[in-house]
């Protein structure tokens, strides 16, 4: 093909990811309120697709938002051996962007704790988000971005259900424990492999995760493949499932501490999401409801109160 017309194409294609990419950020960062006027927000670069994803569509949000903040760039080099320590203070240089690397060995902590053999990614994490937690306190920012996206979400999501026994995941929005730092996640509605296709036609210069050696939780690993499994056999099967996590119903559940299912009454339905009592089928699987999940607006709906 014509070098010209493969351009336009790739052209084409990256607008076309930068506009919904742009779209979905700017619809999680309004559902859940992330970023307000006056805010000085941390953006977390690992040197990984999704950080450079989330900082190049923040940067172009920040230039047409209604509203003023302040994005600042922070790296943690955790000193593993081999990290190229010239990478992202020359990308960030390259594109005018205030930024700090902030420099900890946890890379040796985590190798004097962690037996050998076993995965160091769960402790290396944990170093990792305390220490940027104390850098945004130094630097004065009150929001601190992270770069997970709808996939890593729902991947947390059944990792927790499958061996936590937890419906629980990694929330767009949340407040340390210690209640001194706001976490956001913009890319919370943006799909992983929107976010891969768009970071190589960027060229972001990638750092890789696992230059450490250590390899990736085997349960994410599993529950990654059985995703990716679904998305080729059920297409839709992932929107749906996302939409379900934004879309709870705590009376049709069995939390008895999340719903007062003792103090509930008839004739009263206090706390109960209207309509929630509705069965709506088949709902066997997803190729009945539709490749996109529209096919349940044909389905039958059976009120059974009305049997
Ligand atoms: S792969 Fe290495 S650097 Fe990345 S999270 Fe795991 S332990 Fe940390």
């Amino acid at each position: 093909m014509h070098t010209d017309s493969l351009d336009k194409q790739i052209k084409t294609r990256l607008n076309k990811l930068q506009k919904r990419l742009r779209r979905e950020v700017g619809q999680a960062i309004a559902a859940f309120n992330m970023i307000e006027d006056g805010d000085k927000v941390m953006v977390c670069l690992s040197g990984g697709k999704d950080s450079y994803a989330m900082l190049d569509i923040l940067l172009n949000l920040q230039k047409s938002a209604p509203i003023r903040f302040e994005l600042v760039a922070v790296n943690l080099d955790q000193k593993q051996p081999g990290f190229p320590e010239e990478i992202l203070p020359n990308y960030l240089e390259s594109i005018g962007v205030p930024f700090h690397i902030v420099e900890r060995d946890t890379y040796s902590i985590v190798k004097s704790v962690v037996p050998e053999g076993k995965t160091t990614c769960a402790l290396c994490s944990r170093l990792r988000r305390g220490t940027l937690y104390g850098f945004a306190d130094e630097i004065g920012a009150n929001k601190i971005a992270l770069g997970h996206h709808r996939d890593d979400i729902l991947e947390t999501f059944f990792l927790n259900m499958f061996y936590g026994g937890k419906l629980k995941s990694m929330p767009p929005k949340l407040v340390s424990d210690d209640g001194k730092n706001m976490v956001i996640r913009p890319l919370a509605y943006a799909r992983e492999k929107d976010i891969a296709e768009y970071a190589e036609l960027r060229e972001f210069p990638i750092i890789p995760c696992n230059l450490c050696g250590s390899q990736e939780n085997l349960q994410r690993q599993v529950i990654k493949e059985m995703l990716q499994g679904w998305d080729k056999t059920n297409p839709g099967r992932i929107e749906t499932m996302f939409r379900a996590l934004c879309n709870v119903v705590p009376s049709h559940l069995a939390d008895h501490q999340l719903f007062d299912f003792k103090g509930l009454q008839l004739g009263f339905a206090h706390g109960i999401v209207p309509g929630a009592d509705t069965i709506m089928g088949p709902l066997d699987d997803d190729e009945e409801t539709g490749a996109n999940g529209s096919g349940v607006q044909m389905m039958e709906k059976i009120d059974i109160l009305s049997l």
